[in-house]
């Protein structure tokens, strides 16, 4: 037997860094700017505990590209380091120096807003150069240096001459990166990763008109003159305190957020927590149509003002991919797989922070001022109903604020349902029964005739409705819902007494037979009933559990295999025309009576199609005329 030691030749490194270390090259960029920005923030935390004495001015970063000598300068005017320090930091592969200087100012550096971690980032550039170097002067006393490496574990180190503090890295770039030195690509990382930097970026410069001066003539052109571009907004509003700002301030934030976006966004949620994780961020409640797919993946992930990603799956709850906004933590790493991010403890944390934030903000917009609420329900129900399905807690707060509208335009709390119908629509078993229509157009009818009997109808038509309903009724106490057009409505006990039936049983008894002769190609199963003499008088009706779990497979249920179509004929034995089939001696006239009164209940249901429909429409023609 042998003990020994894998021998990792160094030799080998910087091509895997190449190929795996970031499945992205681009992100080069956001590391270089990100040590540059630490670097900046080192220097000012040290200026303020008295470590760099002297006035620091304001530091800033600058980006350079120089597409002819095929070179990317990236300067900042930061700590810099001594000729040790590149030896420690950079020398020494996975040494992070972010670490070390958290670890040794720990006590009061925590809130320096430092970004490194796994000493690693640096070694990106390597993705997209043949050749890195570093010229450096730090803040102490002592002669700058010059780092050369190109891409091979050699490297020189020497020393040379820089007048300012702080670090330049000049990246020679590779053949097979040139993307990299057109300005309009740099410029597209730089909006993407680094837009919201804490430090001022300059890249370029642009041209700023100057304001006329007061005596100016009439026809006077304003000059121009030439600035800095920075490209960035270094203080973003998620950084302020919620005091500080305004609606407008939100909205104008949105908008810089979403620039191709028009339409405003409904509220917002100022999302701001230091323990026992750090979070801050805002969440935009946008228009949410009823097509749930088409608007995942607009919240953006920062991490100290630096942009990671903006798929925040797995951190903010599933329902609530839907929003729009910024959620910027220390606390969530960087560079770690998906599956990682969802068993981490601090990330369920996050999670169940933010489901409660919104939980709470819906809670109290509803009763600050419920009329605004209720106008925004139709575009903000789908969350919350998606929510509900989806999240215990989110369940648990959301008899709060989920509203149930009716046909008649009200918006209804749940225990404000219970209470409306609770002495009007009970079934035998004594549960109460919610109807509901799910389109005014296509159930239209049988709203009327629910509406007629005094009965109040509620207005669902969210695609997820059928799974959020399943759930309230397994979790709250005998109540069911159900659809105006389904086999529930004859079956309520009616406030006044039973309408009484016009044939009697043994006119009954004749009838059924009568009528399932004609159908007898069609899937109906034929029931009398005793209705209202207004109504039809065939109504069909589909079982609310049929159409329900069929609904739920549409829009995953999990059930497989498909339903039959199952409806149920309804025959109105106190409608004029039922007597009249009944009474009629010509067995053809009956016939067509039947069929008639069968296409017009099919009509209604929208049942009516093809053959079926000419059919039903020469047959019409022949009766009119
Ligand atoms: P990390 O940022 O995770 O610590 P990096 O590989 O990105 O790891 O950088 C390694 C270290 O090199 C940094 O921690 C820092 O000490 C030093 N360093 C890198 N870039 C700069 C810079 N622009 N100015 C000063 N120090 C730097
Ligand atoms: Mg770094």
């Amino acid at each position: 037997m042998a003990n020994g030691k894998i021998n990792v030749a160094v030799e080998n490194i910087f091509p895997l860094i190449k190929k795996f270390l970031y499945s992205d090259h681009e992100i080069f960029l956001r590391e270089l700017i990100s040590n540059a920005t630490d670097a900046i923030s080192k220097l000012k935390h040290l200026s303020s505990i008295g470590e760099v004495k002297g006035e620091i001015g304001d530091p800033g970063i600058e980006v350079k590209v120089d597409k002819d000598n095929k070179k990317i300068h990236i300067i900042d005017q930061g700590v810099g380091m001594t000729s040790e320090e590149v030896n420690k930091y950079i020398n020494e592969l996975a040494f992070s120096g972010a670490e070390e200087f958290l670890e040794k100012y720990k006590d009061n550096a925590k809130d320096s807003g430092i970004i490194g971690h796994f000493g690693l980032g640096f070694y990106s550039a390597f993705m997209v150069a043949k050749k890195v170097e570093i010229i450096t002067q730090s803040h102490q006393e002592a002669p700058a240096a010059h780092w050369t490496c190109d891409g091979s574990p050699e490297f020189t180190l020497e020393e040379t001459e820089k007048k300012e503090r702080g670090t330049e890295i000049v990246l020679h770039i590779a053949d097979d990166s040139t993307e990299f030195l057109e300005e309009a690509r740099i410029r597209e990382l730089l909006n993407k990763y680094n837009k919201f930097m804490p430090f001022p970026i300059k890249f370029g410069t642009r041209e700023e008109t100057l304001p006329l001066p007061k005596d100016a003539k009439e026809d006077a052109k304003p000059e121009t003159q030439t600035v800095d571009h920075i490209i960035n907004n270094t203080h973003p509003a998620w950084t302020k305190s919620p005091s500080e700002l305004k609606e407008e301030d939100y909205k104008s934030f949105y908008r810089e957020l979403y620039p191709m976006q028009f339409e405003e966004p409904l509220f917002n949620i100022h999302l701001n927590v230091d323990y026992p994780f750090n979070l801050t961020g805002i969440l935009y409640f946008p228009k949410i149509k009823n097509d749930l797919n088409l608007q995942k993946d607009k919240i953006q992930l920062y991490q100290n003002q630096v942009f990671v990603t903006d798929n925040v799956e797995g951190i903010v709850p599933e329902f609530l991919t839907m929003l729009r906004g910024v959620i910027d933590s220390p606390d969530i790493p960087l560079n770690v797989s998906r599956s990682y991010l969802q068993s981490d403890g601090a990330v369920k944390k996050i999670s169940n922070y933010i489901t409660r934030k919104v939980a709470d903000k819906l809670s109290s917009l509803f009763k600050k001022d419920r009329k605004g609420y209720e106008e925004k329900w139709n575009d903000i129900k789908v969350v919350i109903e998606y929510g509900m399905l989806t999240e215990d807690k989110f369940y648990e707060k959301a008899d709060q604020f989920m509203l149930y509208p009716t046909t008649e335009g009200e918006y209804l709390t749940y225990s404000e349902l219970e209470t409306a119908v609770k002495n009007t629509q009970t079934d035998k078993d004594g549960k109460l029964v919610f109807l509901y229509a799910s389109n005014v157009e296509d159930q239209h009818q049988y709203i009327e005739s629910a509406k007629n009997k005094g009965y109040k109808v509620l207005l669902l038509d969210s695609p997820i409705i059928a799974h959020l309903i399943q759930k309230l009724e397994g979790d709250k106490d005998k109540i069911a819902f159900a659809r105006v057009d389904g086999d529930a409505v004859e079956k309520l006990i009616k406030k006044d007494e039973a309408v009484v039936s016009k044939l009697s049983d043994e006119e009954k008894e004749r009838l059924k037979p009568l009528i399932e002769a004609v159908i007898s190609g069609e899937k109906y199963s034929v029931q009398l009933e005793a209705m209202d003499s207004a109504e039809l008088p065939f109504v069909l009706t589909q079982p609310e559990f049929m159409r329900r779990m069929k609904e739920m497979q549409q829009t995953g249920g999990g059930m497989m295999g498909a339903f039959p179509e199952m409806y149920t004929l309804l025959v109105n034995t106190n409608h004029e025309l039922v007597g009249q089939i009944l009474q009629t001696k010509t067995a053809n006239k009956r016939e067509r009576l039947i069929q008639q009164a069968l296409d017009l209940a099919r009509l209604s249901q929208n049942l009516l199609k093809g053959e079926a429909l000419t059919a039903f429409l020469k047959r019409s023609v022949d009766l009119i005329k």
